[in-house]
């Protein structure tokens, strides 16, 4: 056997090692359930994997709903974007980074606000997504009550999907979440002196 040969020889049989055991585990998992994902970190990319995740829905012809918790621009593409489809339904309900209302009282009625429009949608079954996005900051700084949030959560209909977005994501959120990433930033434009640019950052 020449150099190659038996290089593509060895090749052949790790990959078909690899397939048997790739099978064997697609087989196995064969559960089906609504799931909780956090989607955490400092880096870049949390909201856009949620939203990631409202485009597959949709797609599927699935009905979805987002919460935008904190954030209180709704000139973003993302919302021109999916307000525009028929089956999504999005909601801004926040007034701005806790820096900039320096109001806690304020925040906490904004979050107790925000919080109902998003129990509907946890009680609601026709909901197949929720995106509950910068949730996290609520949970954080104790602008909702914790029991509350993790208990509808927990409650929800069983086939129903939650996307919970946000730096900092409490530990009793990582626990009860099927599916936990953390994005961790490496280099970001904005510390280069870029401002958030459309398209990639609103
Ligand atoms: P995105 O919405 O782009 O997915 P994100 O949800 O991961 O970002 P947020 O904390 O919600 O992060 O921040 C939203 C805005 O802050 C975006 O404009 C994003 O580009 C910017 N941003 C995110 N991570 C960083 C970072 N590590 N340094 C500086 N700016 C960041
Ligand atoms: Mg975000």
């Amino acid at each position: 056997m020449s150099d190659t040969e038996k290089k593509d020889h060895y090749h052949k049989v790790r990959m078909e090692r690899k397939k048997a055991q790739i099978d064997a585990s697609i087989a196995r998992a064969d559960g089906e359930k609504g799931l909780l994902l956090v989607i955490t970190g400092n880096g870049k990319g949390k909201s856009t994997s949620g939203f990631g995740m409202v485009a597959r829905a949709l797609g599927h012809g699935m009905k979805v709903g987002v919460c935008q918790f904190i954030k209180s621009r709704t000139d973003t593409g993302e919302e021109a974007f999916f307000n525009a489809q028929p089956n999504c339904e999005w909601h801004v309900l926040g007034d701005g980074f806790t820096w900039d209302t320096q109001d806690r009282a304020g925040d906490i009625e904004t979050s107790e606000k925000g919080w109902k429009v998003a129990q509907k949608m946890l009680s609601d079954d026709s909901y197949d997504m929720v995106v509950l996005d910068e949730l996290t900051y609520l949970l954080s700084y104790d602008y909702l009550d914790k029991d509350q949030v993790l208990n509808d959560l927990m409650a929800r209909p069983e086939m129903q999907h939650v996307v919970v977005t946000g730096r900092s994501a409490i530990a009793e959120l990582r626990e009860l979440a099927d599916t936990v990433s953390e994005i961790k930033d490496e280099k970001h434009a904005y510390k280069s002196g870029i401002k958030a640019q459309k398209g990639v950052d609103l």
